[in-house]
């Protein structure tokens, strides 16, 4: 067997292991360079692919290959950029410029008039890890038969971890796969405003028989609907319309339908219809992966040491994770090299030196307020109503487990009630974490707003 028959016989095996999403990601531009003397070397595209495939696959690699030659003994990976002979005899200041123009061309980057789709969030350079890979998963199968598979896709995580990224990748490989399909970006506001201002100068029939053309309509950040009486009337005929045609739908929120406060009952059991996938939050490992992945493309080089701290204190959000990043690259702009641990410390403290984990009494009442769309107010005054009942025993739990307040001081913010009241609210909420995978997820969602900067 010659070194190209061994990879294709590899990769034949590691198909039907894995997930058509991460074989496609981890397993694409990967060849056998050399074979010899029982080492083999497997070429990959990016130190990325490397890492996934020393740390994850390579026990199953190995394995194959010794079924198929057991003259194999070890395995290395190593990393061959895909146009090897431009960037091989490049010098520094040649790499710099480019990287300079690469920068440049990078902001040059222009949303599709036709679609509004921004072509810089791609599948290729979106990182999969646990906390995503079922998004991912789905967001792939759809964009390989759209309408077919899941319909809707509704995906929803919190702030800044990859719901419109992947979104705009599905949107732009259908665009690639499928030339023809007339495909929509569009935030759920900017829906809303479209709506009302068609109903104002009276073009709604127009705008709705433009949206019945539609075959793929991708709404983003969809909790933007609550509320929004007449947009979710006229959002729920097109759906309607739409998903009878087997044209498909992807919707994005930052909560899972069912906590998306002001939804019409109708409506979010359609959102709830097909298939629902979240985005948790990315450990250690993943953090690392990404953070290498958004250095290799934009190219620094950042020490271990660097990497492990901006990866240990960002955790919540890969935007920050990025704007770590690009104030350290223009940091390197500026003086010609990557800065050191000490200067990454001082050029990211206003970023990081928020001292760890702290939080105050009115960030959880407006977090948790905001996320189920109610006034800071109603969640302290004295009612019974449903909607508030158990937002507020939530925020009870809050304000019991991150800040330690004894039931007392708890009882008597919430509109002077008994400690028994704060003990109940507590306990039932304790007990629900335990088995209830939603409010478990809510509970995430809430945490992160506590905990993020904006608030
Ligand atoms: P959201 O819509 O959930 O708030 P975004 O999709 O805007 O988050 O992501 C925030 C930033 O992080 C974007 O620049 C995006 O490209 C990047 N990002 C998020 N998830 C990933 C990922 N899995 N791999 C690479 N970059 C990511
Ligand atoms: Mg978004």
């Amino acid at each position: 067997m010659d070194k190209e028959e061994l990879w294709q016989a590899v990769l034949a095996q590691i198909q039907f292991g894995v997930s058509r999403a991460n074989f496609a990601t981890w397993f694409r531009n990967t060849k056998i360079l050399s074979k010899k003397d029982g080492e083999i070397i497997v070429s990959v595209p990016n130190s990325f692919s490397k890492e996934w495939l020393s740390s994850k696959y390579h026990n199953t690699i190995l394995k194959i290959l010794r079924n198929l030659d057991n003259g194999i003994k070890i395995i290395n990976y190593t990393v061959q950029l895909e146009k090897p002979s431009r960037t091989k005899s490049k010098s520094i200041s040649k790499k710099r410029e480019e990287l300079e123009i690469n920068q440049l061309s990078f902001n040059e980057f222009k949303i599709d008039q036709e679609t509004n789709l921004n072509p810089i969030y791609r599948f290729d350079n979106f990182v999969i890890g646990s906390f995503n890979e079922l998004a991912h998963a789905a967001a792939w199968a759809i964009s390989d038969n759209p309408g077919l598979v899941y319909n809707p896709l509704f995906i929803y995580g919190g702030v800044g971890l990859g719901k419109t990224h992947l979104l705009e990748a599905i949107g732009n490989r259908i665009v690639e796969n499928f030339p023809k399909k007339n495909v929509k970006y569009v935030p759920a506001e900017r829906f809303t405003s479209e709506i009302v201002r068609a109903i104002r100068e009276h073009e709604i029939e127009n705008l709705k028989t433009k949206l019945r053309e539609i075959d793929v309509l991708i709404m983003d950040d969809a909790q933007f609907l609550a509320g929004k009486e007449k947009t979710q009337e006229e959002f729920f005929h097109i759906f309607n319309t739409l998903r009878e045609a087997n044209k498909q739908i992807i919707l994005s929120s930052d909560k899972p339908p069912k906590a998306i406060p002001a939804l019409e009952e109708r409506l979010r059991s359609r959102f709830e219809g097909g298939m629902i996938a979240d985005i948790s939050l990315p450990d250690f490992e993943t953090r690392m992966a990404i953070l290498k992945a958004k250095c290799e493309e934009k190219g620094i080089e950042l020490h271990s040491d660097v990497l492990e701290y901006i990866v240990s204190n960002i955790q919540r959000n890969i935007r920050e994770l990025e704007g770590a990043l690009n104030r350290l690259l223009i940091f390197k702009k500026l003086n010609n090299k990557s800065p050191d641990i000490d200067v990454v410390k001082k050029l990211l403290s206003n970023l990081i030196n928020f001292p760890a984990r702290s939080t105050t009494y009115k960030k959880i009442v407006q977090a948790v307020a905001q996320f189920y769309d109610l006034k800071g107010g109603d969640l302290l005054a004295l009612t019974r109503r449903k909607e508030i009942v158990r937002p507020r025993q939530i925020a009870m739990y809050l304000l019991r487990f991150e800040l330690k307040e004894s039931y007392p001081s708890i009882g008597r913010k919430f509109g002077g009630k008994d400690h028994t009241t704060a003990i109940y609210a507590c306990e039932k909420i304790s007990k629900e974490l335990e088995n209830n995978e939603s409010l478990i997820n809510e509970m995430g969602l809430i945490r992160q707003r506590i905990y993020s900067e904006s608030l």
